[in-house]
């Protein structure tokens, strides 16, 4: 497999990152604005714990606030309602998020719909579903955003046209990337798990995302030679009990590494650039409350 074809999530969110601190200066100097979010963990999930600390380091790397709210399993869904109330009205706070999956007492339906729709930056309040779907400006879902990005740095900025098949199609993931795929003119299909004949339907494709949740089921026969594969899955495989767990992503790399003509590795493809847009999310978020443009 060439390495050439590898997309190299961790460096182009490092520019990302780079290209957000630089907008975070200028809101500072310029309009003594900086920006702030907040992160709400409920519980002791060990990968969302990581997944969380990564955001706040990422945060305050970038020159934003950065409130973290670690709360334990026992809460209540009103002790957790009460806290978006609070996070709602603080001017200090221009994102929140909470961290996925709520303790299964807690309905994600009713936390998500508490959220101020101008303070969500994870797009998955039903406002901001309308506003993607309808095409208004508005938060868009972090990684469905880091794919498009991923996408635009391999294919360029002109998708128009290309057929794109995603697998999955979750709130968070398959469904919105379906809506912005289909805005750049793509001919989008998206897949599931009552799918016919999957590997050949994927054939088609010039660009195939997989977010589905199984270890490296997309293998080079669902390939078309040439196509993009982005891989967003994250699967934690044990060997045996000796050794520690590895991440292994919905696609065998090496495997279609040998037909795509360009394929992102897990770890280190769209995870990292995923935590960028979310602070893009956030600087916009802020610039939207503020009546500002977010700078270049
Ligand atoms: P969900 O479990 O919510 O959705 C999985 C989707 O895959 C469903 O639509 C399901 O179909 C479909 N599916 C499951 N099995 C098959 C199969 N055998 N054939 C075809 N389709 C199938 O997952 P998420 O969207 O939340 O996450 C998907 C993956 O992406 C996970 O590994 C997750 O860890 C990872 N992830 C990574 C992120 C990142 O930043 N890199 C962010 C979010 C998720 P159906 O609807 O019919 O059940």
């Amino acid at each position: 497999a060439s390495n050439s074809k590898r997309i190299d999530g961790e460096a182009l969110a490092g520019q990302r990152l780079a290209r957000v601190a630089g907008q975070v200066a200028t809101l500072v100097d310029a309009h003594a604005l900086t920006p702030g979010l907040a992160v709400v963990l409920v519980g002791s999930d060990p990968a969302s714990q990581i997944y969380v600390r990564n955001k706040h380091r990422q945060t305050v790397a970038a020159g934003m606030h950065s409130y973290l709210h670690q709360l334990p399993d026992t809460t209540s869904q009103a002790q957790l309602l009460a806290l978006i109330a609070e996070l709602n009205a603080d001017p200090c706070v221009h994102g929140i998020l909470v961290q996925l999956p709520l303790p299964a007492r807690i309905s994600p339906a009713a936390v998500l719909a508490a959220i101020d729709p101008d303070k969500d930056v994870d797009g998955f309040h039903e406002v901001n579903i309308g506003r993607l779907w309808r095409g208004d400006d508005g938060p868009v879902p972090c990684t469905p955003m880091a794919c498009r990005l991923l996408l635009h740095h391999v294919l360029g900025e002109n998708l128009s046209g290309l057929e794109a098949v995603v697998l999955g199609r979750s709130n968070i993931v398959g469904k919105p990337l379906a809506n912005l795929l289909l805005r750049e003119d793509c001919t989008v299909t998206l897949a599931h798990s009552k799918t016919r004949d999957l590997p050949a339907l994927c054939a088609r494709a010039d660009i195939l995302v997989a977010a589905v949740g199984r270890p490296e089921m997309v293998t080079a026969e669902w390939v078309k030679p040439g196509a993009t594969v982005i891989d967003v899955g994250i699967n934690r495989i044990h060997d045996d009990a000796a050794t520690k767990p590895r991440l292994v992503g919905d696609v065998a790399y090496d495997d279609v590494s040998r037909v795509a003509a360009a394929i992102t590795p897990v770890p280190g493809g769209v995870g990292p650039m995923t935590i960028a847009c979310l602070l893009d999310n956030t600087v916009a978020a802020a610039c939207r409350q503020h009546g500002l443009t977010v700078p270049d």
